[in-house]
């Protein structure tokens, strides 16, 4: 499955995250809370979790296939290489740390290699788990690295990590070979 099909199939994972998001009660659907989102949403907590489940969608269901130059694998870090300013900007470099790694991560491997895991969503969170912990604890003066805060951190944030198998698992799904035969997803033919 070629970079289009990918990206379809990454904002149908977004959209689906969402949605879940909504009904699992992870964002609160509330009046107050929807006007908020409609009327202030920079100022809406609920905003930013709905937001982070749909781009986090689809930056998974797109990673497997940056492994190899081209393209789209430019535009993709061109687009990453945009959130990283604007988190820099933010001033959270928290997240930088974590951003930052999860786009270097697809290249540390030959092509289709560990990307193509079922395994790698939860790897990866995990992963990226602990530096957000470590990079935390740097951070604040008065506490150290923890694990439990590690496990709180994967339990509280539960949504991004669906979010993250649900964009993967979309990608793994479109490589598989029957689907070529599917018309409105059929693409030109490559190498997956
Ligand atoms: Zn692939």
């Amino acid at each position: 499955m070629q970079f289009m099909g990918h990206m379809r199939g990454g904002l149908a994972a977004g959209a689906a995250a969402v949605a879940l998001g909504g009904v699992s009660g992870a964002i609160s659907l509330d009046d107050s809370a929807l006007r908020q989102m409609l009327y202030s949403p920079f100022a809406s907590p609920d905003f930013y979790t709905l937001g982070g489940m749909f781009l986090t969608a689809v930056f998974m269901a797109l990673f497997p296939d940056i492994d190899t130059p081209s393209i789209p694998q430019r535009w993709f870090l061109r687009a990453m290489a945009a959130v990283l300013v604007g988190l820099a900007w933010q001033g959270r470099m928290d997240l930088f740390a974590v951003v930052t790694l999860a786009t270097l991560a697809p290249m540390l491997d030959h092509h289709r290699g560990w990307t193509h895991s079922l395994a790698t969503p939860w790897v990866l969170s995990a992963v990226l788990a602990v530096v957000w912990e470590y990079f935390r604890a740097k951070e604040a003066w008065l506490s150290g690295f923890s694990w439990a805060n590690v496990g709180r951190m994967l339990q509280d944030d539960w949504m991004y990590v669906v979010a993250a198998v649900m964009g993967h698992y979309t990608h793994l799904l479109l490589d598989l070979p029957a689907l070529r035969f599917v018309p409105f997803l059929r693409n030109e033919p490559d190498h997956h």
